[in-house]
């Protein structure tokens, strides 16, 4: 299962590549947006790396939570409390059981379905779901057995093509959807740090 030592290298990696990317993903918002994701994501990894010895004292499902509350806290903005409940349902759906794959994929599922249900939104918005909905399909296609290396690589793969899917898109949520034909052209900045994300959580974890 997974322990408390992986969910903590795990959180230095984002934290690492949210740092790394601020001005990227700040430069996506300003196209589309008002110009402050980068810096809200960086905010709000920083405070979670502030509560690192607090993580490292709990269980992975407390960890999440952690992670969740302090997200929903300090970044701000609307990914702030979206971000925030993905963690959170990822901790809810622990449920207490050691971390293996199987249940790991349980938890993004429950994760994306969260940040749905807080969002109103789905599929094909040009939000950050454009990312997390292909990765919660290719961690549960993986199963119980999946080779880390080959895994990596189809979490990576769909992260980036789901990012990349939201250039043609017409924004329907947030803030870009304001722009309506506008926002054509563009990668959506939430589909980019999710990407960044899984990306950094797959390094630290296989
Ligand atoms: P704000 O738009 O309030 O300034 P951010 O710039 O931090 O907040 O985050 C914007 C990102 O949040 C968007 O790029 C998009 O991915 C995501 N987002 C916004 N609204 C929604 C929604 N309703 N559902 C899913 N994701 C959303
Ligand atoms: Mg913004
Ligand atoms: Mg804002």
């Amino acid at each position: 299962g997974l322990t408390i030592e992986a969910l903590t290298k795990a959180i230095d990696a984002v934290v690492a590549t949210i740092v790394d990317h601020a001005s990227e993903l700040t430069d996506l918002d300003m196209a589309i947006g008002d110009g402050d994701h980068g810096l809200n994501m960086k905010r709000g990894f920083e405070a979670v790396r502030g509560a690192a010895a607090k993580i490292a004292a709990q269980t992975p499902a407390d960890a999440l939570k952690t992670i969740g509350t302090t997200l929903i806290m300090t970044v701000g903005g609307a990914s702030g409390p979206l971000y925030g409940s993905l963690f959170l349902a990822m901790s809810k759906a622990v449920a207490d059981r050691p971390i293996d794959l199987v249940v790991a994929a349980e938890m993004l599922e429950a994760g994306i379905q969260a940040v749905q249900s807080r969002g109103k939104s789905h599929a094909g918005e040009k939000t950050m779901l454009e990312t997390l909905i292909p990765v919660g399909a290719a961690l549960t296609a993986a199963g119980p057995a999946a080779d880390p290396a080959a895994l990596t690589a189809a979490l990576k793969a769909a992260a980036a093509a789901g990012a990349a899917s939201t250039v043609p898109l017409r924004a329907s949520k947030g803030r870009a959807s304001f722009l309506g034909e506008r926002s054509i052209g563009h990668m959506d900045p939430g589909a980019r740090s999710s990407e960044l994300m899984v990306g950094a959580v797959c390094d630290a974890f296989f």
